[in-house]
């Protein structure tokens, strides 16, 4: 009997992003529900017809979702909050609990549900949230409904559902609960609505569901992994069910296997892409009979699998554990992976040969398993899989001699400012001259239809390269005016060049490559196109210097020359698998260094290095965290470290909380901070009072994120905030990220008001 193969979830948003244009022409109005629903529809069949004729045994279903599988599990608990129940029509409330609703007709107005990270992934969950004493009801209509419509299409799906413990774990209280109630205490109400919903599928005779218990890889402490224990064996024990695979991912399950063993439930989905040390300990680990899906294709990258590497995990496996009870799948839901190689026309042959996308990665699956039982796997998936990979390591596209030497010869002296702090800042002091409390903004200003318009004819070809730089340079010169009539103290040149921070430089250094349509959903609607960091990374020339020599031209206030710093590129990469980060991290951190050094030599006195995403990097195990921030933070350093002390490094950090890496960020010794904190209110402060946070500090006082104009009076308040707990000398006065999402009107009004509200807390401390 072959080893079966299965897939964990499909991505959802279609190859030609069927799924986004359906949902904002339904949003915008110019499409009905049906239109949207018969999009959908159209796109699972497409997704399980494509699996089944890979050979996919074990197919998902209920891993689509029109907005968020969070949010589905959600409305399937009936975990909808109160503001949202007079929305009448389920779907408007899907979406009103999605992205808010304001409907002048119904005088409805409500926000959106919160959204964050799904673990150390880019894709963003919808948080449910939990009301005290609100009982959980299965409404199960969407899982019954892709059931039926697989078998139509005489397709049997695998349903998948978030399973309870990671749905509480990742669940919070409606906003006013009380502080000492958590959502896992909410377990016991939850667990019957899941029973249920088991009984139900095992009434329509489903073999197998598939329950997600990501939190399963993670730090469980006391209460949490009582909860399993309580939770995985209620599921067990439930009768007449289906059998039940916990799927685990994100890294290795080894610590809290027994919780898994004791509970009796029928399989468990391992990661072995992250976390393949973790095979031996699972296998001795697991009770016999018990299925065990091997997760070898990794489903968060972009790289051809190494399948003799994959072919001998399984084989281990194989050793101790009979062929009827292994599946091989991805790593994890397929979600994260872009979808289909064959709509990249413009990758280079060789590149593209050592890529695998979605569709290549469940072939890679159906040949894994059918090679299972062969000692010497041969055919041609594992033919090119080996010359993919022997030539990946021989290219000097992914060894360039020059990198390696220069990375090699990196010391300690290199990462170090020749002088601490307080004495930098004295001479900075000196050179700027700038008041207490300076204003200044995060970088880019609003993108506006023009600016757009002329960068896509660029790419088109349709303008000269004089043309369209003459057409920067008259933006950068009226941003600056406008700067200087605010009377903003920092100046920018509003970034009106850069498409996207990490694209922007990606496309300038040698060894990221681009792809047409390698989307991702990030939240909703929402793709991104991460690059693709596949060779050694170094700098041909220049990438920024001209556009800042140009800006600082214009004005004698300082003009900060803003880059994007080495671990955002990489955490918002694809990234090469065929070394560790952080080596890939120091190559970085060193093309950057030669454009800090450039733009010092240019006359550019501050330079801003955005580490936005730096706290996304985060392992998701405490002990794994230490030994990330070392190579984070000795990356930023060696990035900045070259510059005199009289050159001002600034930093900026956003869509994160960073109360937890706050230690790590005063190591990166850079001498002025900007970070996200208004929308919290200020909440990060007592973390920069417990951490005596040493360097200059802008808490952002102006939420971006909104088109509301912040008052002069509540940015001021803000501001004597933040001067209870940080040195006044110390701070700056900025906004909370950057501005190329806003207009401009609101821009300038809120602005105005920021510089009014340094002004009038000025004399306060001093100084006016
Ligand atoms: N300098 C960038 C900007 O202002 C920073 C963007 C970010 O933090 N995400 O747009
Ligand atoms: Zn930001």
């Amino acid at each position: 009997m072959p080893v079966r193969a299965a897939c964990l979830g499909y991505p959802r948003i279609g190859i030609g992003r069927e799924l986004k244009k359906a949902l904002e022409s339904r949003w915008a109005g110019k499409t009905s529900a049906a239109d949207l629903q018969a999009a959908a529809a159209g796109l699972r069949r497409r997704h399980w017809s494509s699996m089944k004729a890979a050979g996919i045994d074990h197919i998902p279903g209920n891993d689509f979702s029109l907005y968020d599988h969070m949010l589905d599990m959600a409305v399937a608990v009936d975990a909808v909050p109160a503001r949202y129940r007079s929305v009448p029509d389920p779907l408007s409330r899907y979406f009103a609990m999605a992205r808010g609703l304001q409907d002048p007709a119904t005088g409805i107005d409500v926000a959106a549900l919160d959204m964050t990270k799904w673990f150390d992934t880019n894709y963003h969950y919808i948080v449910p949230e939990l009301e005290a004493g609100r009982p959980f009801t299965l409404n199960a209509s969407k899982i019954l409904a892709e059931l039926e419509e697989a078998r139509s299409i005489g397709v049997e799906i695998r349903p998948v559902v978030p399973g309870p413990v990671t749905f509480l774990m990742l669940s919070k209280f409606e906003p006013g609960a009380s502080e000492n109630r958590v959502p896992l205490d909410s377990l016991d109400a939850l667990l019957p609505v899941y029973e249920k919903l088991l009984g139900l599928l095992a009434a329509r005779g489903v073999a197998w569901i598939q329950v997600d218990e990501p939190c399963l890889v993670l730090d469980l402490d006391g209460p949490a992994a009582d909860a399993y224990r309580r939770a995985l064996g209620r599921l067990a024990a439930c009768k007449p069910r289906p059998r039940v695979l916990i799927a685990t991912y994100f890294g290795s399950v080894e610590h809290n296997l027994p919780l898994f063993a004791e509970s009796g439930c029928d399989g468990v989905h391992v990661d072995l892409a992250r976390a393949p040390g973790q095979l031996d300990g699972v296998l001795r680990g697991l009770p016999s009979r018990t299925l065990l899906s091997l997760g070898v294709v990794d489903g968060r990258n972009v790289w051809r699998t190494d399948l003799d590497a994959a072919h001998s995990l399984i084989r281990r496996a194989l050793r101790s554990h009979g062929e009827d009870l292994l599946l091989v799948a991805p790593s994890c839901s397929l979600l994260h992976a872009p979808i289909d190689l064959a709509s990249e026309g413009g990758l280079d042959p060789e590149l593209r040969s050592w890529l695998a996308f979605s569709a290549q990665k469940i072939a890679e699956v159906r040949a894994l398993a059918d090679a299972a039982q062969s000692d010497a796997p041969a055919g041609p998936l594992f033919e090119e899989a080996r010359a993919a990979l022997s030539g990946r390591r021989a290219s000097p596209r992914t060894h360039d001699a020059k990198v390696r030497a220069r990375t090699a010869a990196v010391d300690e002296a290199m990462r170090r400012r020749a002088e601490p702090f307080e004495r930098r800042i004295a001479k900075q002091k000196a050179r700027f001259g700038l008041p207490l409390l300076p204003t200044t903004t995060i970088g880019s200003f609003p993108q506006t239809g023009d600016i757009r318009e002329v960068r896509s004819k660029r790419r088109k070809g349709l303008l000269s390269n004089e043309e369209y730089e003459n057409f920067l340079r008259g933006e950068i010169r009226r941003c600056v005016e406008r700067q200087e009539s605010l009377g903003l103290d920092v100046l920018v040149h509003g970034e009106f060049e850069r498409n996207d921070m990490v694209e922007y430089f990606g496309e300038q250094l040698e060894g990221f490559a681009f792809t047409e349509n390698g989307w991702v959903q990030s939240y909703g609607s929402r793709c991104v196109k991460p690059p693709v960091l596949f060779g050694d990374v170094s700098r041909p020339r220049p990438m920024t210097v001209e556009w800042a020599r140009f800006a600082q031209s214009l004005s004698r206030r300082p003009v900060k020359g803003i880059l994007t710093g080495p671990v955002t590129l990489l955490q918002w990469s694809f990234v090469r698998n065929d070394q560790p980060r952080s080596e890939t991290c120091l190559q970085l951190a060193l093309a950057l260094r030669d454009e800090v050094a450039d733009l010092e030599a240019a006359g550019i006195s501050m330079i801003q290095m955005d580490e936005p995403a730096i706290r996304e990097g985060l392992p998701l195990r405490r002990g794994d965290r230490p030994e990330y921030l070392r190579w984070a933070v000795d990356a930023f350093r060696l990035a900045t470290g070259g510059v005199r002390d009289e050159t001002q490094v600034h930093t900026h950090m956003c869509y994160s909380e960073f109360g937890d890496i706050l230690d790590a960020i005063v190591e990166m010794d850079a001498d002025v901070l900007s970070i996200e904190s208004s929308r919290s209110g200020m909440r990060l402060l007592s973390d920069f009072r417990r951490c005596r946070y040493p360097n200059d500090v802008g808490p952002g006082i102006y939420d971006i994120h909104s088109p509301r104009v912040p008052t002069r009076e509540e940015m001021a308040a803000l501001l004597v905030l933040a001067a209870g707990v940080l040195p006044p000398g110390r701070l700056w006065v900025n906004p909370d990220c950057g501005l190329k999402t806003r207009a401009w009107p609101e821009v300038e009004a809120a602005l105005a008001n920021m510089v009014d509200a340094a002004r009038q807390t000025r004399p306060r401390f001093g100084s006016g």
